[in-house]
């Protein structure tokens, strides 16, 4: 009797429900991972994300092997791939974990209907890349919540299942080919302070986040040179880290600070829901006012200072260079970036988010995709008037302007009366930075931003 257990975005073997059901009884388990051509086709491989990913599958392979099995990896179309591992071993069945995503949907429809009709069975397990299930907490009368905050009320009471250990055991069934595993170093064009993936990685990670971050979580998240998040975002993404298991373990360490990462988990959940409901939430814009961005040809010299960080804004120019560095970026820094590029410059959120995609190691239809939205208005939660000034956001979040001197080193010998507006100095002491002007007047930005909404 064997299973096969595709991983996608699960790449752990703690608390992992597919593996666990297929393994029961002692059954010969498949552990496979396949390199999907149509992930690759929809443009959604991006080096650092694939870099990332070879991390992950070898830390997975490692810890398989200790357990007496291995990872499997083929390339090709999924569905092939597993239809072929199918056959080769003679599998009766095949789990995996739910998503999201129209994609994910496509591929559980294309997988069921190929192995139903050779007689084969698939699983699709719940609670594996969510905490509470899309769908599982809905308002009166739809399938989703479109708003975060009776989302959460739910979702908050929401009965958990209970966090499982992993398999002492993996038995492989002999002779299942696979391919070498893709190898961190053959990735290029990552960016150099990426960090290290992989399911020991989260662990010690979370870890050491419970032990002494997250008891100042509530007080701390926005603080932008603290970098007191836990920078968990990746390890969520490729599944090294079960959300069952985090929300689980915050709750358990308590406190005001266990509570708000804890609702930060929950909005994950949340945008993965509308996802779910709405598979073309990711590309639509609902509200109207998308046909009235500026065109990405008149906008183009603005789009290209603001993907190099030389806006002229220095927290903007700060938060775009760690994203470029890090390929990952801390949550305040994306909120006021987006804002800026959607609200001063009037950019299709769209064009934003393409960039993050290409660069963020946590880069997630579901995160990336309704976050923009919910960022320029035109998401499910519409509250269009969200603006940020990125002078009083810089003031407000990195106050000395530590944030700024580390990421925008031009700026790193001014003091804080100028640090945030350094178009304010004059004379010689403005020669003397090598840094840009402001590419656009803030109030002008926001008189061509009500013009716009107030014609809505
Ligand atoms: P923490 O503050 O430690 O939060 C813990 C976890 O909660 C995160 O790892 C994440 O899984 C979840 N979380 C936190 N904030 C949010 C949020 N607003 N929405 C959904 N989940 C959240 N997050 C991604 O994982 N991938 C993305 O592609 C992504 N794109 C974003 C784009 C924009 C424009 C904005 C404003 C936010 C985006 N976020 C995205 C959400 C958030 O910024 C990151 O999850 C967070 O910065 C990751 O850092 P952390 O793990 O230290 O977060």
């Amino acid at each position: 009797n064997v299973s096969v257990v595709l991983f996608t975005a699960d790449l752990r073997l703690h608390d992992h429900p597919p593996l666990r059901a297929a393994a029961g009884g002692g059954r010969q388990v498949v552990p496979l991972f396949v390199r999907d051509r149509g992930v690759a086709d929809a443009g959604f491989g991006c080096a650092n994300r694939l870099a990332f990913l070879a991390d992950c599958l070898a830390d997975l392979d490692a810890g398989l092997r200790e357990r007496g099995g291995r990872l499997v990896v083929r390339s090709g179309d999924v569905v092939d791939e597993v239809a072929k591992v199918v056959a080769e071993t003679d599998a009766d069945e095949v789990h995996m974990a739910a998503d999201v995503s129209a994609y994910a949907h496509r591929r559980e429809e294309r997988l069921r209907a190929a192995l139903e009709a050779d007689g084969r069975r698939l699983h699709v397990h719940d609670t594996v890349t969510t905490a509470v299930a899309p769908g599982a907490v809905t308002p009166a009368g739809s399938d989703h919540f479109a708003v975060f905050t009776p989302y959460f009320r739910h979702w908050d009471r929401h009965p958990s299942r209970d966090v499982l250990g992993a398999p002492r055991a993996v038995r492989v069934p002999d002779g299942v080919g696979s391919e070498p595993l893709p190898a961190r170093e053959d990735v290029s064009g990552t960016s150099p302070g990426l960090a290290a993936g992989g399911e020991r990685e989260a662990r010690k990670r979370l870890t050491a986040w419970l032990r002494d971050g997250i008891g100042a979580y509530e007080d701390r998240h926005d603080d932008l040179p603290g970098d007191a998040t836990s920078r968990l975002s990746p390890h969520l993404h490729f599944g090294t880290l079960s959300p069952v298991e985090a929300v689980h373990r915050a709750r358990e360490a308590g406190g005001p600070g266990a509570e708000a990462f804890v609702r930060q988990l929950a909005w994950r959940d949340f945008h993965r829901q509308v996802l779910a409901a709405r598979p073309a939430s990711s590309a639509a814009d609902y509200r109207t006012r998308h046909d009235r961005w500026r065109s990405e040809r008149d906008a183009r010299d603005d789009i290209e200072a603001w993907r190099e960080g030389r806006t002229g804004y220095p927290v903007v120019d700060a938060a775009m260079r760690q994203l470029r560095h890090e390929g990952w970026m801390h949550n305040r820094g994306r909120l006021l970036v987006a804002s800026f590029l959607t609200k001063t410059l009037y950019v299709d959120w769209r064009v934003g988010a393409r960039h993050f995609l290409d660069l963020l190691v946590d880069g997630d239809v579901a995160n990336n995709q309704l976050n923009w939205q919910w960022t320029a208005g035109t998401g499910t939660d519409t509250r269009p008037n969200r603006v940020l000034n990125p002078v009083l956001q810089s003031r407000r979040y990195d106050p000395d302007g530590t944030y700024i001197r580390r990421w925008v080193p031009e700026l790193a010998g001014l003091d804080r009366a100028f640090v945030h507006e350094p178009w304010k100095l004059r004379g010689l002491d403005r020669a003397a930075v090598d840094y840009p002007d402001p590419i656009v007047d803030l109030a002008e930005g926001l008189e061509r931003f009500k013009r716009a909404r107030d014609r809505d």
